[in-house]
């Protein structure tokens, strides 16, 4: 922190980490970020984390990539090999005409070969640029991005029953609410400046109902705190149900009005008595009742889900349940209610948005309608492409496996670290025999690349991002690119030119300005009014209209207008523990550090504090295994092993153990299971039978 002598000017932008979107100040002096402040954005009023203010960094970090770079001819084996700080044996400098040339080659022409990962760290116009490219540039849909990864389960749940992949409500409506549900996230570490609404909600008499099988930091706020067995939520949610039925607590006037299916809802519910469900989900059915009885009393309530609901095989059901929970309560579509899925990345739903999505284009307008194609190979003026739905992020690995995919294009995403089984993903990535990454370091996946692009990071670009609120931001440079390192936007535009299309476009408002045309909701939002407002929120009513804070007061976007119950049975974790597996793993976010590690890690600061990759069990667990919280322990599971220093911890239960997914030298991924839920395909990261050991034992 500083004076006004301490830099030359100021910039406005967004924090490129997590999904709550502040608004940050740049101060920049002699051409660097010298600090930074929070900002008087809408969902944060000046507030910053410890990452929005300290993890900035990172963008003057010496690893960062200056120059495009192409894997020598006499290069190793492709794998996890690379130096960041010395990758001559592997790569040689290029021009960019040369590196762009060997890009295109390696792509052009090749159709249902290709496949494309964007990013959530991408702007909006950077993502559509993306996703139009592969479609435009090769006849399909198989691009994708980390929203698979994260709640794409979600996304399916909430499309499926209340016809928009959105948050009801923004996460800041909590404080016109009596009662709150956060379930299966952890806001305290992962989206901070939100867990400060949170907090000072339960501080003025709110009861905030905290529902997670690890001890999560806003159990200190909580009115109610439900350390259920981990897989066991649809259990423990529908006995929540039943009570509320079985009472006739719901909403009669608002079901009538505003839904359907609730009679099969209803009879449903009938089987999950607390009593029955005590014993399955860990928690006492009065305190259910109590639950129950609190949520449904509520004058306006609001449920905050994350990723532990998300990341199951059972997620699209978990999610169900939380719909049907403030359907029948009537507990949407006015100030203080509503569904909000915290999401992850800072750009995770503009990416969605834009189309970076194998099943749907911009707006989640379905590749399968013929309609809807014409209206985006009109305006793109290009041919037709595939009305199947393209594999997504998990299925494009298999793929590749099946020979079928031989060439990727990667622009910021982190497959070699963040895809479950990840070994299986950096065997796919070894296997291809054209790789393109773009990329602002040369991350775990461009060690398997035959192209490295030098992109930009976000405080060296415009572009617009929107944030879990549905809250669109003007994101602004500060400081130029390191060396030769472009702009993303335009390295996309250079590579499509190359591979056949006749794209124009000067800059990212261009972009914007074409995206306008088939997302209705981005009506009356335009780049102009971003420049001059720096956020408006989707979706707005009107060229002076701030946006919708609360949506569906008046019905939902479905055929009929009405939601819908959509009963969820009792699914169980994919991978039962067992005798050579006897624990639980679960993977997540630390407050320090953002995702695959790549920015964090190379954060002073932040990597100051959490330097040393690490999970957390129960000190009871530990002194079972006889190792001292700092000493080694292996996790095995049917995947393979790592070894990581041991912490202890009283929130986490005696048969789980807690593993950050941020560190190489542990990769968590290495030992998650890639079993994926049916609807929104989005693996089981949060469940995986384990064996935990004295690393000192052979
Ligand atoms: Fe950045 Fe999220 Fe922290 Fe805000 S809460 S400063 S968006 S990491």
């Amino acid at each position: 922190r500083g004076d006004s002598a301490d830099f030359d000017r100021e910039v406005q932008s967004v924090c490129p980490f997590c999904g709550v979107g502040c608004q940050i100040s740049l101060k920049v002096k002699d051409g660097r970020v010298k600090f930074v402040e929070g900002a008087p954005g809408p969902a944060n009023e000046n507030r910053l984390c410890v990452k929005g203010r300290f993890g900035f960094d990172y963008i003057h970090h010496p690893h960062r990539l200056m120059r495009p770079l192409i894997r020598r001819e006499d290069a190793p084996a492709k794998g996890l090999n690379v130096d960041p700080g010395n990758w001559q044996e592997v790569f040689r400098e290029a021009g960019w005409d040369e590196a762009l040339d060997a890009a295109a080659a390696g792509l052009k022409g090749r159709g249902r070969e290709v496949a494309g990962f964007g990013s959530a760290k991408c702007t909006n116009e950077e993502a559509y640029l993306f996703q139009k490219f592969i479609r435009q540039g090769f006849g399909h849909n198989n691009v994708d991005h980390c929203t698979r990864l994260c709640h794409a389960s979600s996304v399916a749940a909430l499309l499926e029953n209340v016809g928009s992949g959105a948050v009801t409500a923004t996460f800041n409506e909590i404080e016109n609410a009596d009662v709150a549900i956060v379930i299966g996230a952890n806001p305290v570490e992962n989206h901070p400046v939100a867990a400060t609404y949170f907090k000072q909600f339960a501080k003025r008499g709110g009861k905030l109902i905290v529902m997670d099988p690890r001890g999560v930091g806003l159990r200190r706020f909580a009115s109610h705190m439900l350390q259920f067995r981990p897989g066991a939520d649809v259990s423990m949610l529908n006995a929540i149900m039943n009570v509320i039925v079985e009472e006739g607590l719901y909403d009669r006037q608002y079901i009538e009005a505003f839904t359907e299916n609730w009679e099969a809802e209803k009879a449903h519910l009938a089987r999950f008595s607390p009593e029955d469900m005590a014993p399955v989900c860990g928690i006492d059915a009065a305190v259910l009742r109590d639950v129950a009885r609190t949520f449904a009393g509520a004058k306006s309530a609001m449920i905050f889900w994350g990723m532990g609901v998300s990341q199951h095989v059972h997620g699209t059901d978990n999610s169900r349940c939380l719909i049907s929970l403030a359907l029948m309560c009537g507990q949407v579509g006015r100030p203080g209610t509503g569904l909000h899925p915290l999401r992850g990345q800072n750009n995770v739903q503009g990416a969605s948005d834009a189309g970076l999505i194998p099943m749907f284009l911009p707006d989640y307008q379905s590749v399968t309608d013929d309609g809807v194609r014409s209206a985006f190979t009109e305006v793109w003026q290009s041919d037709d492409f595939s009305a199947e739905a393209g594999l997504t992020v998990t299925e494009i690995m298999d793929d590749v496996h099946a020979g079928n995919i031989r060439a990727m294009y990667v622009l910021g995403e982190n497959p070699a670290m963040s895809d479950p089984d990840v070994d299986h993903a950096r065997a796919a990535l070894a296997r291809l025999d054209h790789l393109v990454v773009q990329d602002i370091f040369l991350t775990e996946t461009a060690n398997y690349a035959d192209v490295i692009l030098p992109a930009s990071a976000f405080a060296e670009k415009s572009g617009t991002v929107t944030n879990t609120n549905r809250q669109v931001q003007m994101g602004r440079p500060a400081v130029a690119p390191p060396g030769e390192a472009r702009e993303d936007w335009r390295i996309v535009v250079d590579l499509a030119r190359r591979c056949g299309l006749s794209w124009s476009y000067d800059s990212p408002a261009d972009v914007f300005a074409e995206m306008k045309l088939n997302m209705p909701s981005l009506d009356n939002i335009s780049w102009d009014r971003l420049e001059r407002e720096n956020v408006v929120t989707y979706p707005s009513l009107s060229p002076e209209d701030p946006g919708q804070a609360i949506v569906f007061a008046d019905g939902f976007p479905r055929d009929g207008g009405r939601a819908r119950f959509t009963p969820a049975s009792i699914v169980p974790p994919d991978e039962a523990p067992d005798a050579d597996y006897p624990m639980i793993l679960t993977t997540g976010r630390q407050l320090e550090h953002w995702h695959t590690g790549s920015m964090t890690r190379r954060s002073a600061v932040l990597d100051a504090v959490e330097p040393e990759a690490n999970c957390s069990l129960h000190p009871s667990t530990l002194r079972k295994l006889g190792v001292e919280p700092g000493g080694m322990l292996r996790l095995t599971t049917r995947r393979g092993s790592v070894e990581v220093m041991a912490r202890a911890d009283r929130a986490v239960a005696p048969d789980m153990v807690f593993l950050p997914f941020a560190y190489v030298e542990a990769a968590a991924n290495i030992l998650t299971n890639p079993a994926l839920d049916p609807y929104g395909k989005i693996p089981e990261f949060k469940f995986s039978a384990v064996r935990v050991e004295d690393a000192r034992r052979p």
